[in-house]
């Protein structure tokens, strides 16, 4: 039996970082990574430049079932934190939009940043090393890792097997399964930040909007502002749906069953823009690509509004296809799933974890970090961040 202070499982952003802070707290500490190398979903992130963290980062750019869990760690370690990382790495970055800061080169810089990190703090990584069991005697101060390569006994042992996302870049549902072994809570997990998929009917009128992408605001929830995310970017009809930034934030908070609000012309008051041409000879598709792409103007007046000249119109009418552009309403059938989502939201519950530490309140040592825990970021370095600050939590405590 090998002993060392802590074993981390999962050699992904949350398990090396938080290997990493332990180990300079002079832990012996053993990452346990079942893929054949470390960080695979680190490398192709970012479209393959690595959306590091958001300037941004704020408590409420994440879901969860208690919204408050986060603020404690991303207070303690904040995205400057991360940045002076960066630098000191001499790595060269930028900001793409919104906060949303990218590697100028490529994300395997910051594969080799957490490398370089773990090989000063002293980690050891066994990479191709599958966990068969977990054991943790009522009484017994440690955990004992059975593995490929043998049986590791620690007295802290960190999850940090991230989500069911894209399983071909190692997801498993390892996390949620050692929860459930200790009694844990897991809050449902579902695929976030992913394209959404509609009806066999509408897929059909879609079809005709294919490749068009153009920017929306897109919403869901209740009807009062309290109640409603929204979000003000590019949406994408694809073949398959809709996706695109705008989509894929909406999708995490999206309910099934229930509609979303899609509003093609947000800063424009439509019902003005009609009345004003109310007598014109201009067909209505014709006036609306003054605002909207043409053939997508053309398409949505086929699909919710027979385009004539606004002469034609009756002013009830004219009501009834400015609502339409301002809250055109469409129920997804559902999502492209786990294989396409970029993250996995739900997780383990942060009702049985101490927001300070991550450790399981009922299980002395255990503690979960990353993706695999009931918080999840929206698009644009949040889930990173989240995986720097629970890891960090984390490593000052195993
Ligand atoms: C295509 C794509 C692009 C993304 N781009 C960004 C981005 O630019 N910015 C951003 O903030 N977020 C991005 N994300 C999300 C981000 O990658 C994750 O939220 C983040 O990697 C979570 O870190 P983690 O360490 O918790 O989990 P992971 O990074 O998923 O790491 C988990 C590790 O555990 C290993 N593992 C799983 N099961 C076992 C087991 N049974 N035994 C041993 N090891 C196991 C896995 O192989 C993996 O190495 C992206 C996700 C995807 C899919």
């Amino acid at each position: 039996m090998l002993k060392s202070d802590v074993i981390v499982i999962g050699g992904g952003a949350a398990g090396l970082f938080c290997a990493i802070q332990a180990g300079k707290r002079r832990r012996q500490v053993l990452v346990l990574e079942h893929s054949e190398t470390i960080g695979k979903k680190i490398k192709i992130s970012g479209g393959g430049r690595c959306n590091f963290t958001n300037i941004w980062t704020n408590p409420e750019n994440f879901v969860s079932a208690n919204p408050h869990f986060c603020k404690s760690a991303l207070a303690r370690y904040t995205p400057k934190d991360f940045i002076s990382l960066v630098a000191k790495h001499g790595i060269a970055y930028h900001e793409k939009k919104l906060g949303q800061l990218f590697c100028d080169g490529s994300s395997q810089q910051i594969i080799d940043l957490l490398l370089r990190e773990c090989g000063a703090a002293g980690v050891e990584i066994r990479c191709a090393c599958r966990v068969l069991n977990v054991n943790k005697d009522p009484q017994a101060v440690s955990f004992s890792v059975k593995t490929s390569q043998g049986t590791f006994q620690s007295s802290s042992l960190v999850i940090a097997t991230g989500g069911l996302s894209i399983a071909p870049l190692g997801a498993t549902d390892f996390g949620y399964g050692i929860a459930r072994q200790f009694g844990l809570k897991v809050e449902e997990p579902r695929p976030g930040l992913v394209p959404l998929t509609p009806t066999s009917q509408m897929l059909k009128q879609l079809a005709k909007l294919s490749g068009i992408s153009l920017e929306a605001l897109v919403s869901c929830g209740g009807r009062d502002d309290k109640h409603r995310t929204e979000f003000r970017e590019n949406m994408l009809i694809t073949h398959r749906g809709l996706s695109g930034p705008a989509i894929l934030q909406i999708s995490t908070y999206w309910k099934r069953g229930t509609p979303i609000s899609i509003n093609l012309l947000p800063e424009k008051d439509v019902l003005d823009l009609l009345m004003q041409n109310k007598g014109s000879e201009v067909a209505l598709a014709n006036l609306l690509s003054r605002w909207l792409p043409k053939r997508f103007a053309q398409a949505w007046c086929e699909l919710y509004a027979a385009s004539k000249s606004l002469k034609q119109y009756d002013v009830s009418e004219l009501h009834d296809i400015a609502q339409k552009v301002h809250n055109m309403q469409i129920t997804p059938a559902g999502t492209e799933g786990f294989k396409k989502a970029e993250v996995t939201a739900g997780g383990i519950a942060t009702t049985e974890l101490s927001s300070r530490t991550m450790e399981a309140k009922r299980v002395p040592g255990l503690y979960f970090i990353g993706e695999v825990v009931d918080v999840t970021g929206q698009l644009g370095g949040y889930n990173f961040q989240w995986a720097w600050a629970s890891a960090y939590a984390a490593g000052q405590f195993v």
